[in-house]
């Protein structure tokens, strides 16, 4: 069995796989991680077929006390007894710089590199190290993996990764793009491929990746050109609570004119603005159903997010020379129809012809959404990050020369 693993600062989220048919057996989650009262739950498929859920409410003040209460749970639910019998572990960690361009076997040196990192991930790489250094220490011999979000995107070329700064600040600072939800955008670009019956490195494809976080990442033949997050998921598209791209300037504007310190400038880019800042709500469910009730304000935030969603299609339809297919994935890209819509609404002569009927029409598979004559074709993806990091990490450990 291979066990995936994600911790956050405040949550461990965990994925039991079949070794060889990669089937899920059973995933959960730890939750407020560090607060008086933490949250365990796991979900799994017990031995008659049926979903069986375990449920507990206990303090869990850091990642050794949740990996030792998912140990639990997984014991408890007959599937593991001990840590050391998995085939491997695979972490997600989130910035791998530019030292790691694929899934790496974990060493000691492997965690220095990760740690190296954090000041360009403070809060994610801290927190996916802790998890590693715990797994480590508690599965000795299990081989443990790292699967890096930004590693996908370290095919981007020079002239898309290097910010206009003075360029010793790339080479001392590391100032550049790095962009994120790799993992992602390389699980759905290969789908694609295999729903259209071609193989990736023949393709042309624009992954739309649209959940609480969103980025763009225009593929060709396989290899990532550019994506829309830059140095930190902050910059590009619109995001639930992220602005995207803006004005730099507005920030010395800002600190000059109503005194915001540095954390209150961060606080107010990350957490206060995109669709929440616009119109109070960062769920697109709920700013849906606003707009259903006649809410201009929710309106206005849906307009702006497809608005600068549908300025990256065109731009990645530059950078790539035209495209195969363009693949919507993520909560609001496999959910919402209306962003689908908004988004390409007027590109038909650029070869993107959207079927409104198709595009209503709801589904939990791969799909393709557009009308026959359209020389795009453009399909809804489920990705599935879990997955691909257990492949990775089962191509890494059954490749990986054994001692
Ligand atoms: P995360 O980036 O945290 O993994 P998800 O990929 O789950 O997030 O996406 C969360 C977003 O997906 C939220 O804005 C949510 O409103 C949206 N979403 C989920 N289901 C639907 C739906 N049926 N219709 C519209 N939006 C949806």
């Amino acid at each position: 069995m291979i066990l995936v693993l994600n911790s956050g600062s405040s949550s461990l989220k965990f994925q039991l796989f079949a070794l060889h048919s990669l089937q899920s057996l059973a995933s959960g989650m730890i939750e407020q991680i560090g607060e008086e009262s933490s949250h365990a739950r796991l979900q799994f498929i017990d031995s008659e077929g049926k979903s069986q859920k375990i449920t507990k409410n206990l303090p869990i003040p850091e990642h050794k006390a949740a990996i030792t209460a998912m140990s639990a749970l997984l014991k408890q639910s007959k599937l593991l007894v001990h840590l050391d019998e998995l085939a491997g572990i695979g972490h997600r960690v989130v910035h791998g710089g530019e030292s790691f361009q694929q899934p790496v076997l974990i060493d000691k040196k492997v965690m220095a590199g990760i740690k190296s990192l954090i000041p360009l991930a403070p809060l994610h790489n801290s927190a996916n190290l802790a998890g590693i250094e715990v797994a480590m220490d508690q599965a000795r011999n299990t081989a443990q993996v790292a699967v890096f979000d930004t590693a996908f995107h370290q095919t981007i070329p020079a002239h898309s990764y290097i910010y206009a700064l003075p360029f010793e600040l790339y080479k001392r600072e590391k100032v550049r793009r790095y962009g994120f939800h790799g993992t992602s955008h390389s699980y759905v670009g290969n789908e694609a491929a295999r729903f259209l019956g071609r193989p990736f490195a023949s393709l042309k494809i624009i992954t739309l990746h649209l959940g609480n976080g969103a980025s763009a990442a225009a593929i060709k033949h396989g290899s990532c050109q550019d994506t829309s997050m830059g140095m930190t998921p902050l910059e590009g598209l619109v995001m639930g609570t992220r602005s995207g791209d803006l004005d730099p300037a507005i920030l010395f504007y800002l600190a000059r004119e109503t005194g915001m310190s540095l954390d209150d400038l961060d606080e107010l880019l990350n957490k206060k603005s995109g669709l929440k800042g616009i119109c109070g709500d960062n769920d697109m469910r709920t700013i849906t159903e606003r707009i259903k009730d006649g809410d201009k304000q929710a309106e206005l935030a849906l307009d702006i997010f497809c608005y600068r969603l549908k300025k990256y299609i065109g731009s990645y339809l530059a950078v790539l020379g035209g495209a195969d297919c363009i693949v919507f994935t993520g909560g609001i890209g496999e959910h919402s129809a209306p962003v689908r819509q908004k988004s390409c609404e007027g590109l038909e002569d650029l070869g993107i012809s959207l079927d409104p009927e198709k595009n209503e029409s709801h589904s939990g598979e791969a799909r393709a959404i557009h009308m026959q004559q359209s020389k795009i074709q453009i399909l809804v993806i489920p990705t599935d990050e879990e997955l691909e990091i257990a492949a990775q990490t089962r191509n890494l450990i059954s490749s990986a020369p054994t001692p």
